[in-house]
């Protein structure tokens, strides 16, 4: 059954799939971490639904809210009428929201996908401010309608100014750490300040506390920190895209808790619907000034997803499964950098909570010398927003002592193949496919985690070999 069912779907859907279009699996059951293929083979599923399932595959509580309602004939679609389910969803949503934010939020659902409450987003602040461009980040990912495309950087002529996320082993200035993390500070400042910049005043900043399909590049606390202030002395209004980072996936049921920053607007998705679809955007009352109907959607009361959520969210709070994530997260990172040790093509581990990357290079090209100096303009002009940005690298700061290696993204496919062999599902990401991604359920246990570590290790000395 399941080479037909392969071939049947291979033949008829679109080659324009991208998620887990390499894994050739026909999952037929699941609970918790593991996957049962039409074959009778298990899984441990890494992938988690891109990081939806926070409790794993048809966790129980999440399975007995859903039939609550189905047996409580409650309508299963309201649109965005006021529901019993619906006001437990929000009131629980609530509790758990940075405080600065829980107080005064106000709450808009959305079309069912993450995109959808990333449009809801841009128009909000575009309403609220009056002004129109945004500011987003290199390597970011928000999604696939046309203005998260645009904040992602997939489209072109469009009204986004891109700034350099700071990251270390790739840093976009060549010096990497707190220097890197420093100039895209000073970066974002002279482009905002200097009117030759020509980049008008914008109508917000969206970022990913920790980017996810851009490699798992978590910010530095102390630039989530520098980004607050910046737009706050400007009055642009910051929005955390919190839809892969919340839900205690990184070790703080949000993200920007980390770094104590507390964002004007919140998207969330994925894992607040508890395995169904479902999209909001949370935000600061006094921004609420877009007029009724700005932003419909058919699908933004879908009941099931709002019980799911609202299960899903209970049971990370009450079991700590933040603190869980935490603590096993540094401990998987911390072996995955002893295993980085002895394969030389490992080139970063990193990662935030039980969300973690591993970047995988080619060891044999680059990695000597100094890093190649920062461009003057490291980040290239498109559209008119970019015009003449100013800035460069700090002469005073130390440059790095050694370049990165390449990215080797057919090394990462055929890790990613060596570990299904081994029945382990991991995700690739990264500007060219070379990050094998670690999104396991926050309630993956101890036993799980160490196969989870021992299945990419012979996976890696495999691919390797
Ligand atoms: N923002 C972030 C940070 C994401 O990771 C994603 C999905 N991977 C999206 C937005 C888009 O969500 P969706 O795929 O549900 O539209």
């Amino acid at each position: 059954a399941q080479e037909g069912i392969l071939r049947r779907q291979s033949a008829r859907e679109s080659a324009a799939r991208t998620y887990a279009r390499a894994l050739p699996i026909v999952p037929v059951r699941a609970r918790g971490m593991t996957i049962e293929g039409a074959d009778g083979r298990r899984y441990l599923d890494c992938l988690s639904g891109a990081g939806t399932l926070a409790l794993g595959h048809n966790h129980p509580v999440v399975l007995e809210a859903i039939r609550k309602v189905l047996d409580s004939e409650a309508p299963l679609h309201v649109l965005d009428l006021a529901t019993p389910v619906k006001d437990d969803f929000t009131t629980e949503l609530f509790r758990t929201l940075p405080s600065g934010l829980a107080d005064r939020a106000r709450i808009q659902f959305c079309g069912p996908a993450g995109t959808d409450a990333v449009e809801a987003a841009l128009k909000l602040v575009r309403a609220a401010t009056g002004r129109t461009g945004m500011l987003a980040f290199t390597g970011a990912y928000h999604g696939m309608t046309a203005g998260a495309l645009e904040a992602s950087g997939g489209a072109q002529d469009v009204r986004v100014a891109r700034l350099p996320y700071p990251q270390d082993y790739r840093c976009p200035f060549g010096l990497g750490g707190e220097y890197g993390a420093e100039l895209s500070a000073r970066w974002t400042e002279s482009l905002l300040d200097d009117t030759k910049s020509g980049v008008p005043a914008p109508a917000g900043m969206i970022l990913e506390p920790v980017q996810g399909e851009g490699g798992v590049l978590p910010a530095p606390d102390a630039w989530l920190r520098r980004m607050r202030e910046i737009t706050a002395a400007r009055g642009i209004p910051l929005i955390a895209d919190e839809v892969q980072t919340g839900v205690g996936r990184t070790g703080a049921f949000w993200a920007v808790e980390h770094s104590g920053v507390v964002p004007d607007v919140m998207v969330l998705s994925k894992a607040i619907g508890g395995s169904l679809p479902l999209a909001v955007v949370v935000y600061r009352d006094d921004l609420d000034v877009w007029p009724p109907g700005s932003h419909a959607g058919t699908f933004r009361g879908n009941q099931l997803a709002m019980a799911a959520g609202t299960a899903t969210l209970a049971y990370v709070r009450e079991n700590d499964l933040t603190e869980r994530a935490a603590a096993l997260g540094a401990r998987m990172l911390a072996q995955l950098r002893s295993l980085a040790a002895e394969h030389p093509c490992i080139g970063e581990v990193r990662g935030r909570g039980l969300m973690i990357g591993v970047e995988l290079v080619d060891p044999t090209r680059g990695g000597a010398g100094p890093a190649a100096p920062a461009p003057a303009t490291p980040i290239p002009a498109q559209g008119k927003a970019h015009a003449s940005v100013p800035s460069g690298p700090d002469p005073d700061a130390p440059p790095r002592t050694t370049r990165p290696h390449p990215a080797a993204p057919e090394l990462a496919a055929t890790v990613q193949r060596e570990c299904l062999r081994r029945g382990l599902i991991v995700e690739l990401g990264g500007r060219h496919s070379s990050v094998v991604r670690l999104l396991p359920p926050l309630t993956i246990t101890d036993e799980q985690a160490a196969a989870v570590l021992d299945r990419l290790a012979d996976a890696l000395a495999a691919a390797a070999r």
